[in-house]
C-alpha cells in the first residue's frame, strides 16, 4: 500500500515537474519541521491573503480549545503556502518608493465597514491603528456622467443631503432602509445564538452553520433574493427610483466593484452603499493579516517553496478512511495533508489538481487598472470637464454610466451601431434633410459621453520633498484599461505629475446575479470540492470583500472542525445565550474561538 501511495507520489511529482534536483529533497521530507502526534491534523492553505492568514487563526483556536479540554496530544499542524507577499489583494506602496519620507498608500482592499465585525474586532485585539488617511481634507465628492457633473456635493454622504431630497424624492431613505435591511441579515452572523442553536432532537443547528454550500449561506441569512437579480431591477422592485439607481447607486458600483447597475447584482449594490464608518489600518491592511498568521502559529512557506503548483489526492492513505492530499511547489518542495484549504481565487492559481474528480469553477474577474501618482495640480484641469479654465473641479469624482448607455442605445436606434453607415460615400442624389440628420448624428457622435475612469480621488496631502516644492497631492484612480500619459496629460498636464504607479488587479468576481437554490447550492462553487479539499474563495461572487472572506475561512474550517472533532466542538453544546454582545464582551467571550459564544 504504502509502495503504491509512494509510487503515485513520484509519478505525480514527475507531472508536476517537482522531482528531487541536486541539492534538493524529496516532497514528503522537504517541509516537516514539527512532527505532529497521530492525533494531529496537519492542514495546508494555499495563499496568505484575507482568505488564508484567517483561516489559519480560526484553526489555531481548534488547538487552544483542545489544549483547553486537556487533549494537547491531539494538534493541529498548520502549513500556508504563499508565492508573492501576505495580504494578497491588501498590499500597500509608498509614493516615490520611499518609505522614509512618505506614508504607505493601498494598491488593493483600502477600507472595511463598521459592520464588518471581525475586521473590526481583530484591529481592535491586536492594536493596530485603523485611523488610516482615507481621503483628502475637503475633499469634494462629486459625480460625473462623461459629460457633466450630474451631483456636485455629496460630501454629506449617500442619504443625508438636502440637495439629494430635492433631486431623488424618498428614494435616498427608501434605499438606507433597504440597504439596513441588508446589513441586519448579515449581522446575524455575529450572534452566536443565531449561528449556534440547535434544532429540536437535532444536532444540526437552526442556521444550518457551517453551511456546506454557498447557496444554502445565502439563503440561511435571506440574501438569496438580492443575490438572484441585477442591483438595476432589485432596488426599482423595492421602490427607489431608476433615477437614484442609475446615478447614485451606479456610482457606489462602479467605484466598489467596477461594475454597473445592469450587470451586478442586488447584493453587490447593497454592499457597495454600507460602507459607514469606513476604516483602515494605518500602514496598511495587509499587517492585520500578518498578525493573524503570526498569532497562529502557522508555518510560512515563501516564493517559490510557496507557490504551489500542484495538488495531488491520495485516496485510502495507509488504510485511513480519509482521503490525504500532497501538495507540490514550485521549488519541488511539498508536503502530505489530512486537508488543503485553497485561499485564492482558482483561475489565477496556477494548480494542477490531480487524482480527484473534483473541479473548482472558474469564475471571471473584474480586470481593473488602478492608476496613484503625486500631482501638484489641486484639482484636475477644468477643461478635461468641458469647464472654462480656472473653475473649480471636485477632487473626489465617482461616475455613473447612464449618459454612456443611452448614448449607444440613441445610437443603435438611430442605425448608427456599426452598420457601416459612417464610411458610406454621400451620394449627390440624397437629400438635403438625410444629409442634415446624419450630420447632426455624426456631430452628436462625436460629443457623446466617455469615461475613461471608474473613480478618481484626491488621497493626501503629501509632505513636501524639499523645502521649495510646492504642494503635492496622492490621487488614486480606478479604470477599465490602462490610462495612458495623454490621458493623464489631459486630466492633470504631464508637467504637474511627479511620480506614477500603475497596478493591474484581477480585483473581484463579476457579481453577476446568481441562484442559491437546489442541493448543490445553486451558481456558486462547491466549499468542499472533494473530501478534504475546500476552496474559500467560492464566497467571492456572493460578496467580495476582506470581512466576507474572514466569514468564508471561518464557515470552512468549521466545516473541517465538525468533521475531525464533531460538531459540538465547533458550536457548543447546552449553551445559555447571551444577549447581543458589545465589544468588551466580545473580548472577555473568545467570540474568536469555537463553541458556545464564539461567532
Ligand atoms: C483594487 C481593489 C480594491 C479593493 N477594495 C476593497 C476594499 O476597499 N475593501 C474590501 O474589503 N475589499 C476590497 N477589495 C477586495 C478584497 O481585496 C478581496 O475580497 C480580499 O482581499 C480577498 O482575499 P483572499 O485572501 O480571498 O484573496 P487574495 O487577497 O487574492 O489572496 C490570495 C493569495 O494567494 C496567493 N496565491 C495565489 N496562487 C497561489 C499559489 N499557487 N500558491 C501559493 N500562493 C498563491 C496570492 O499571492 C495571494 O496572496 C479590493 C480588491 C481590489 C483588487
Amino acid at each position: 500500500m504504502r509502495l503504491h501511495v509512494t509510487l503515485t507520489v513520484v509519478l505525480a511529482c514527475h507531472l508536476l515537474s517537482c522531482l528531487p534536483v541536486a541539492g534538493k529533497q524529496l516532497p514528503f521530507a522537504a517541509q516537516t519541521s514539527t512532527s505532529p502526534t497521530s492525533h494531529s491534523i496537519k492542514v495546508a492553505i494555499i495563499g496568505g491573503g484575507a482568505s488564508g492568514s484567517s483561516a489559519a487563526y480560526w484553526l489555531s483556536k481548534a488547538q487552544e480549545k483542545l489544549d483547553f479540554l486537556g487533549r494537547s496530544s491531539e494538534g493541529v499542524d498548520i502549513h500556508v503556502y504563499e508565492r508573492d507577499s501576505v495580504g494578497g489583494r491588501a498590499r500597500v506602496i509608498y509614493p516615490y518608493d520611499d518609505p522614509q519620507r512618505y506614508e504607505s498608500v493601498e494598491l488593493g482592499a483600502s477600507i472595511f465597514a463598521d459592520v464588518n465585525r471581525n475586521m473590526v474586532r481583530f484591529a481592535k485585539d491586536f492594536d493596530l491603528p485603523t485611523d488610516a488617511k482615507l481621503d483628502e481634507d475637503g475633499s469634494i465628492t462629486a459625480i460625473w456622467d462623461g459629460q457633466q457633473f450630474v451631483i456636485e456635493d455629496l460630501s454629506d454622504g449617500w442619504w443625508s443631503s438636502t440637495k439629494l431630497f430635492w433631486r431623488y424624492g424618498y428614494s435616498p431613505v427608501t434605499t438606507r432602509s433597504v440597504v439596513n435591511d441588508l446589513k441586519k441579515a448579515f449581522m446575524q452572523l455575529y450572534s452566536p445564538r443565531w449561528m449556534h442553536e440547535r434544532k429540536a432532537a437535532s444536532n444540526e443547528t437552526q442556521s444550518g452553520f457551517p453551511w456546506s454550500t454557498i447557496g444554502a449561506l445565502s439563503r440561511s441569512l435571506k440574501l438569496d433574493e438580492a443575490a438572484a437579480s441585477d442591483a438595476h431591477s432589485w432596488f426599482y422592485g423595492k421602490g427607489v427610483s431608476q433615477l437614484f439607481v442609475e446615478e447614485i447607486i451606479e456610482a457606489a458600483t462602479r467605484v466598489n466593484y467596477g461594475q454597473n447597475t445592469d450587470s451586478i447584482h442586488g447584493l453587490g449594490g447593497g454592499v457597495s452603499l454600507a460602507a459607514s464608518g469606513a476604516a483602515g489600518i494605518r500602514g496598511g491592511n495587509y499587517r492585520l493579516f500578518q498578525e493573524l498568521l503570526v498569532r497562529s502559529n502557522a508555518r510560512l512557506h515563501l516564493a517559490e517553496h510557496g507557490e504551489v503548483t500542484g495538488v495531488v489526492r491520495f485516496a485510502n492513505f495507509a488504510e485511513a478512511d480519509a482521503p490525504k492530499w500532497w501538495v507540490g511547489t514550485a521549488a519541488g518542495t511539498g508536503g502530505l495533508y489530512d486537508a488543503v484549504l485553497v485561499a485564492t481565487p482558482w483561475h489565477n492559481a496556477g494548480i494542477t489538481l490531480m487524482n480527484t474528480e473534483a473541479v473548482i469553477p472558474v469564475d471571471k474577474y473584474v480586470h481593473l487598472h488602478v492608476t496613484l501618482l503625486a500631482t501638484n495640480a489641486s484639482h484636475p484641469k477644468a477643461k478635461y470637464f468641458g469647464r472654462t479654465e480656472g473653475s473649480d473641479v471636485p477632487t473626489s469624482i465617482l461616475t455613473t454610466y447612464e449618459a454612456v448607455r443611452r448614448a449607444g442605445q440613441k445610437r443603435e436606434r438611430d442605425g448608427d451601431g456599426g452598420d457601416g453607415e459612417e464610411d458610406e460615400p454621400v451620394s449627390p442624389s440624397r437629400s438635403w434633410r438625410s444629409l442634415l440628420s446624419r450630420n447632426v448624428r455624426q456631430a452628436a457622435a462625436m460629443k457623446s459621453p466617455t469615461l475613461d475612469f471608474n473613480s478618481l480621488s484626491y488621497l493626501a496631502k503629501l509632505p513636501p520633498r524639499r523645502p521649495s516644492s510646492s504642494q503635492e497631492h496622492l490621487v488614486k484612480i480606478f479604470s477599465p484599461s490602462r490610462l495612458s500619459d495623454e490621458q493623464l496629460d489631459e486630466l492633470f498636464g504631464l508637467e504637474r505629475i511627479g511620480w506614477t504607479y500603475r497596478q493591474e488587479w484581477d480585483a473581484y468576481p463579476e457579481l453577476r446575479p446568481r441562484r442559491s437554490d437546489g442541493e448543490d447550492g445553486g451558481d456558486f462553487a462547491a466549499v468542499e470540492p472533494d473530501e478534504g479539499l475546500f476552496y474559500l474563495n467560492a464566497m467571492e461572487p456572493l460578496v467580495s470583500t476582506m470581512e466576507t472572506s474572514t466569514v468564508s475561512s471561518r464557515n470552512a474550517v468549521a466545516l473541517l472542525l465538525s468533521k475531525w472533532y464533531g460538531q459540538e466542538f465547533v458550536v457548543g453544546s447546552r449553551c445559555s445565550w447571551r444577549e447581543e454582545a458589545d465589544d468588551d464582551d466580545d473580548a472577555k467571550e473568545g467570540w474568536d474561538g469555537w463553541g458556545c459564544q464564539a461567532a
